[in-house]
C-alpha cells in the first residue's frame, strides 16, 4: 500500500486476552488500523510461545481464542491480515541469517531477558530463549516494518531490531528499514489485586467475560486499605479501582475523586460504578464475538487468507535478502 507505513505487531498465543492486553496493545492496534495511516500485520507468535513452554498441545486452541479476541476488539482482518508465525517458513529463514549478525554477549545484556528469567523463574536458559529478540527482529523486518507499537518493556527489543537492520544493510546493501518504536499511551492496567494483570494470577477481567462475571470480579478488587467503610476518607491515587475509572469512566473521574477523598463514596458503590462502565465498554466486543462464534469456519478462512497475504510479502523479502547476499 503506497505511502502507508508498515507495522508488524503480534502476541504469543497464551489463551484468552484481558483488559491489560487491551490497554497495553490492542487499543493502539485498533486506533492505528482505523487511523488509516498505516498498513498493519498481526502476528500470532506461536514459535515465540515455545521459548518459555515447549508443550504445544494447547497452541492451536489458544491461537483461535486469541484471534477471536482480536476480532472482537475491532481488528478487521480484511484491512489487517492476521497469521500464524509457524505457517510462514520465511520467519525461521530470516531468523537464521540474523542470528549471525549479533553476538551472544549483546543478547545476554538485554535487560528484558534478565527480568523475565527472574520473574518467570525459568530454569537454565535455552538457545531459543536467548535468541528470541532475533526472531522478533526477523518477524518485524520480514514485512519491512517501519513502526513497532510497544510497551516500555519492549523498547530494548526494538533497539536490537534496529541494530540488526543496520548491520545487515552495512554488510550486504540496503534491504531493511530501521523501525521506530511507538509507545502506547496507557501501557499498563493493573490486575484486581494491584499486581500485573495476568490470567494465571487470577486477577484479570477477560475481554470475553460476561457482565455478571465482571461484576463478581470487581467486587474482589483491592482498594485503599485505610478506607475501611463509607465515611472514611480514601486515597484514589493509590487505588486500582480509581485507575479503572480513569481508563473506562473518565467523565466521572473528578466526581469519584471528590467522593473518595471526602468519604461520601463507599468502595462497594465505587467498584460497581467501575464495573458498569467496563461492561458498557465491552458490549461491542460481545456483539462482534457472537457474530464470529456463530461461524467457526470463518476463523479458519481468516487465518488462511491472512497467511496467504503475509507469505507473498515474506517471500519477496527473502528474495531481496538472497539477492543482496549473493546467495542462490
Ligand atoms: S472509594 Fe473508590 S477510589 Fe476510593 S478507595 Fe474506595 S474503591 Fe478506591
Amino acid at each position: 500500500m503506497p505511502n502507508k507505513k508498515i507495522i508488524l505487531s503480534g502476541m504469543r498465543p497464551t489463551g484468552k486476552l484481558h483488559l491489560g492486553h487491551w490497554a497495553g496493545a490492542l487499543e493502539n492496534w485498533v486506533a492505528l488500523q482505523n487511523g488509516g495511516g498505516y498498513s498493519n500485520y498481526h502476528l500470532i507468535a506461536d514459535y515465540h510461545a515455545l521459548t518459555t513452554n515447549i508443550d504445544t498441545s494447547d497452541i492451536h486452541a489458544f491461537s483461535l481464542e486469541m484471534v477471536l479476541d482480536w476480532l472482537s476488539a475491532g481488528i478487521d482482518p480484511e484491512v489487517s491480515p492476521v497469521f500464524r508465525q509457524s505457517q510462514i517458513k520465511e520467519h525461521t529463514e530470516l531468523h537464521l541469517v540474523f542470528s549471525m549478525l549479533i553476538t551472544t554477549a549483546r543478547l545476554e545484556r538485554n535487560p528484558t531477558l534478565k527480568e523475565q528469567v527472574r520473574d518467570l523463574e525459568l530454569g537454565p536458559m535455552s538457545y531459543g530463549y536467548l535468541g528470541y529478540p532475533v526472531l522478533q527482529a526477523a518477524d518485524i523486518l520480514l514485512y519491512k516494518g517501519e513502526v513497532v507499537p510497544v510497551g516500555e518493556d519492549q523498547l530494548s527489543h526494538v533497539e536490537i531490531t534496529r541494530e540488526i537492520a543496520r548491520d545487515f544493510n552495512r554488510q550486504y546493501g540496503q534491504v531493511f528499514p530501521e523501525p521506530a518504536a511507538k509507545l502506547t499511551k496507557f501501557a499498563r492496567l493493573p490486575g484486581l489485586d494491584g499486581k500485573k494483570m495476568s490470567k494465571s494470577l487470577n486477577n484479570a477481567i477477560l475481554l470475553s467475560d460476561p457482565p455478571d462475571e465482571v461484576n463478581k470480579k470487581m467486587k474482589k478488587a483491592v482498594t485503599d486499605p485505610q478506607k475501611i467503610r463509607k465515611g472514611d476518607p480514601g486515597r484514589p491515587d493509590i487505588c486500582l479501582v480509581f485507575t479503572y475509572h480513569k481508563k473506562f469512566n473518565p467523565s466521572e473521574e473528578d466526581e469519584i475523586r471528590k467522593g473518595c477523598e471526602s468519604g461520601s463514596l463507599g468502595c462497594v458503590d465505587c467498584k460497581m460504578r467501575a464495573a458498569e462502565k467496563i461492561n458498557i465498554f465491552l458490549e461491542p466486543f460481545r456483539e462482534r464475538r457472537k457474530k464470529y462464534e456463530s461461524e467457526p469456519e470463518k476463523l479458519d478462512k481468516i487465518l488462511r487468507d491472512g497467511e496467504e497475504r503475509a507469505r507473498a510479502v515474506a517471500s519477496q523479502t527473502m528474495s531481496d535478502v538472497h539477492k543482496a547476499m549473493k546467495l542462490g
